[in-house]
């Protein structure tokens, strides 16, 4: 068979040894995902079944979002709920009823668990049966969970597409189905690309609005474009659908490694993937290549967050010519990564979970150049002189594919370079410091 794009091979790390490690760990819980998640799904509406700690987190991680009519809210447990003197049920019946009158827009209700409700064992996917049953066929209603006691993080995303899988149709059609929010922008070139392939009909989850829903069978096959979605994964294969492994679209060759991947199931003339995919690889190289000047030789520690640990660090060895002493993430999902592991170069040391304090203790025995850490960590970090990276914006920034390869590293170079030009400061004439701010 035609290989459309050879990815030269890396020792690899698939039989690397993983340190598993459990304790005290510096994370977000999975409500977090619904502040991208309420972007991009147009008529959809998250209420957080919580206490006021939830709707603090919220509130403070979506910013100015939240005078712009945000699409969640947070039904607040209060005592009596928590006593069990209050039947919460009822309350939700009631809360969701006003929510519904006063927004038409809203067509997908997802009720979200929070520690609070799942401490008292509110039962969110009775509700949300009970509350579909009511409200079909102009909404439907879902739960999921998005507590800290279950999720990290980006867990959140994959909770809420999880649980939206089993309530789509039945088909018999062969699609293929592209799995994980990206940016509109992003989504657009994906799709472009896979059009330009004539590979096709292609849909999307989550879709913006449930009217775009489709259906799954035995000839779906699916591509998943974020590497934290191992329980939606499960979902799709339940449903009958078949997954197409590749390494997840960051970096010129991770992007081209994903649609080789689809390409092969699709059957793409090899003359075809290659003048579809020449002239973005060759942007994408070139932009990389000037971005990630200053990573070249460089050390990376990455601490648990998102599960992009992985691939970015694959990301960052092979095409910007980085060292990872140890890749940390808060759940390694073997299956899904096996292409990522093949292609990172043997060498870091990989660690599931987190004990903050043993590993705190070994970013300082290792000294990295670069540690790529939460806001909790970043700044008690950067007092002891060590440059980080704020894993949070690899979340919220455009990052996958083609033309966003560039500023991908741009991420990653852009402390170093702050760190410099904060040391030219004091000691370089102005031009040395103008070059280094670039
Ligand atoms: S779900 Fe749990 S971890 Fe998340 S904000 Fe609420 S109480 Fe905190």
């Amino acid at each position: 068979m035609t290989d459309y794009a050879p990815i030269p091979a890396a020792k690899g790390c698939r039989d690397t040894p993983v340190l598993r490690e459990r304790g005290q760990h510096e994370v977000f819980c999975g409500l977090t995902g619904i502040i991208w998640l309420h972007r991009k799904m147009q008529d959809a509406f998250f209420l957080v079944v919580g206490s006021r700690t939830c709707a603090h987190l919220l509130q403070s991680a979506a910013g100015v979002m939240i005078f712009a009519e945000p699409r969640f809210g947070t039904a607040i447990l209060e005592e009596g709920d928590l006593a069990g003197m209050a039947d919460a049920q009822d309350e939700i019946d009631r809360e969701v009823a006003r929510l519904l009158s006063r927004r038409p827009d809203i067509r997908q209700l997802f009720l979200v668990g929070s520690c609070p409700s799942e401490v008292i064992k509110l039962d969110l996917a009775r509700a949300a049966e009970r509350l579909s049953g009511q409200f079909a066929p102009h909404v439907r209603v879902l739960s999921y969970s998005g507590s800290g006691i279950e999720t990290t993080f980006t867990q959140g995303e994959d909770a809420c597409l999880a649980a939206m899988v089993p309530v789509l149709p039945e088909t018999e059609a062969r699609e293929l189905v592209m799995v994980g929010a990206l940016p509109d922008v992003v989504e657009q070139q994906a799709l472009g690309l896979l059009g330009a392939m004539g590979i096709g009909p292609v849909r999307v989850l989550p879709s913006p609005r449930a009217a775009d829903y489709f259906g799954l069978g035995p000839n779906t096959v699916f591509a998943l474009t974020q590497p934290f979605l191992g329980d939606t994964h499960a979902a799709l294969v339940r449903r009958g659908a078949r997954h197409i492994p590749a390494p997840f679209p960051l970096g010129e060759e991770g992007t081209t490694g994903w649609l080789a991947a689809i390409a092969r199931e699709f059957g793409v003339d090899a003359a075809l993937f290659d003048a579809v995919t020449a002239a973005p690889r060759d942007r994408a190289r070139r932009a990389v290549a000037q971005a990630a000047e200053p990573l070249a030789g460089k050390s990376v520690f990455f601490m648990p967050d998102s599960q992009l640990e992985l691939p970015l660090a694959r990301f960052l060895a092979r095409e910007c010519a980085m060292t990872p002493i140890e890749i940390g993430t808060p759940f390694l999902h073997r299956e899904l990564m096996a292409p990522e592991l093949d292609l990172l170069p043997a060498g870091p040391r990989l660690a599931e979970g987190q004990d903050v304090e043993k590993q705190l203790d070994r970013v300082r025995g290792d000294r990295p150049d670069l540690t790529v850490c939460g806001l909790g960590l970043a700044n008690p970090l950067e007092s002891e002189g060590l440059t980080t990276k704020w894993a949070i914006e690899l979340v919220f920034t455009p990052v996958h594919f083609y033309e966003q390869a560039g500023d991908l590293a741009g991420l990653f170079a852009r402390p170093l370079r702050r760190r410099a030009a904060l040391r030219l400061d004091t000691a370089q004439p102005p031009a040395a410091l103008a070059e280094a701010r670039r």
